[in-house]
């Protein structure tokens, strides 16, 4: 799919996040000259293996772990300055030489300590399940139009000045909310001038750089952090995210025009997870969604929160599909389902006794739903060592073939493991 012809190809999450988006990534990053992340902060963490080595990477794009590949930081990132060093010094220790690899938008926002502070007392009042790292106050700030950007960083003296008014801010918030937590203007004067020196030789306009990228013909890819259901406009809000993670946001956050995007691929689990509050209408019951959890190690990669497990689900899948514009999806963990007898799949929903096909835009209502299975026959056969369509059991296929179906777009990969030769391409 990211070939000759799609050279511009955006990678979304089309369920509530985590589908293995990380290996997809890493698989094309093999024919790509760059990756981009466009949205989100140090809450999206990717988790790539290679050989016996693990890399959990927040903010850096997976892309990195590929010598030929350059990564950009777009500017729809909030970023966490520090946690970017660490995740650098880290892929250092392990040999990956990023250096002239790496650039920042000098457009992207920072998120700073006082984002945190704010993060976790909003996160006592209003229990939306977030990862409490500053991610949405610093999109508060940026769309509040007072965030402090990487390119203030060029002129300290101006990022003090606004840093004075910013940390009185958090805190007349800090004691409105009740918290007895204080951001101390000292604290981020010194980390700013820390961080400058390091920051600054990685900010560039990445916009003019991707632009410039695609119009050599170079291949481009887009990475999405969490899900279509995640969206700020289109999740399941107020059980969201801040910003928009669906295929638009790609465009957006990465400083290109969308007429330069030529492919959009879904990727999916073959069954559905969601981290943290909200509904999960295919929510399995006990003992399959241990069982799901169990298998497909369904542990939160940044948090180690246990993530609520169900069934595919078609009616986001298809939902997903439309308000991202999917041209392909890549179907990941199959290969978790090799032990079950049967397999339900969400078709669609009832609401209140009448039948819905759509997400509805109240959460509520979608709490309420029921939804409407099929059963189809699982194939109790390992596919871990499949790398053809052809080597995996004609039960597998036929669930494959149903998904397809089901979400109107074509299966163009399927993962059967979580190492990068477990992929079939399609
Ligand atoms: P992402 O944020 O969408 O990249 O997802 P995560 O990295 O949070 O979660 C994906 C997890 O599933 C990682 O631990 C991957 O190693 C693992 N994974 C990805 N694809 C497969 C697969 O096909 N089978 C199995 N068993 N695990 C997979």
């Amino acid at each position: 799919m990211f070939d000759e012809r799609t050279t511009c190809m955006v990678v979304v999450g089309a369920q509530w996040g985590d589908e293995g988006k990380g290996k997809l990534v890493d698989v094309l990053a093999e024919r790509a000259d760059f990756v981009v992340r466009y949205q989100g902060g140090a809450n999206a963490g990717h988790t790539v293996v290679i050989g016996d080595t693990q890399f959990v990477l927040r903010q850096i794009p997976s892309g990195i772990l590929h010598r030929s590949v350059t990564c950009v930081i777009g500017n729809g990132v909030v970023l966490e300055p520090e946690n970017l060093f660490a995740e650098l010094d880290q892929l250092h220790q392990r040999g990956i030489d990023t250096t002239g690899r790496l650039f920042v938008s000098d457009r992207a926002h920072l998120v700073l300590p006082y984002h945190k502070l704010l993060d976790a007392a909003s996160e006592r009042s209003q229990k939306l399940g977030t990862t409490g790292r500053g991610i949405g106050p610093a999109y508060e700030d940026k769309y509040g139009r007072r965030g402090i950007r990487v390119t203030d960083l060029r002129r300290v003296e101006c990022a003090q000045s606004l840093l004075t008014e910013r940390v009185d801010r958090a805190n007349r918030l800090l004691a409105m909310m009740g918290s007895s937590e204080r951001a101390r203007y000292e604290d981020h004067v010194e980390l700013l001038q820390r961080l400058a020196p390091r920051l600054l030789p990685l900010a560039a306009d990445t916009g003019l750089m991707v632009h410039r990228a695609i119009r050599a013909g170079r291949r481009v890819l887009l990475e999405g952090a969490q899900g279509a259901l995640l969206d700020v406009d289109h999740g399941t809000y107020p059980y969201v995210t801040s910003s928009n993670t669906t295929a638009g946001g790609a465009a957006v956050g990465a400083g290109i025009g969308p007429t330069a995007i030529n492919g959009v691929l879904g990727v999916v689990k073959a069954y559905t997870t969601r981290v943290g509050n909200g509904p999960l209408p295919t929510e399995a019951a006990s003992p399959f969604e241990e069982r799901l959890r169990e298998l497909g190690g369904e542990f939160g990669a940044v948090t180690g929160r246990p993530r609520r497990c169900g069934w595919f689900d078609a009616t986001v899948v298809r939902y997903a599909a439309r308000v991202n514009g999917l041209t392909g999806l890549a179907v990941t963990k199959l290969d978790v389902l090799d032990s079950f007898a049967e397999i339900p799949v969400g078709l669609a929903y009832r609401l209140d006794g009448e039948s819905c096909e759509e997400i509805p835009a109240e959460v509520e209502a979608l709490g309420r739903v029921h939804p409407i299975y099929e059963s189809l026959p699982g194939w109790q056969q390992p596919t871990g060592a499949a790398r053809r369509l052809a080597d995996l059991p004609s039960a597998a296929r036929a669930y494959l073939d149903r998904l397809e179906a089901l979400s109107g777009v074509p299966v163009r990969y399927v993962s059967v493991g979580t190492r990068r030769d477990q992929i079939i391409e399609v």
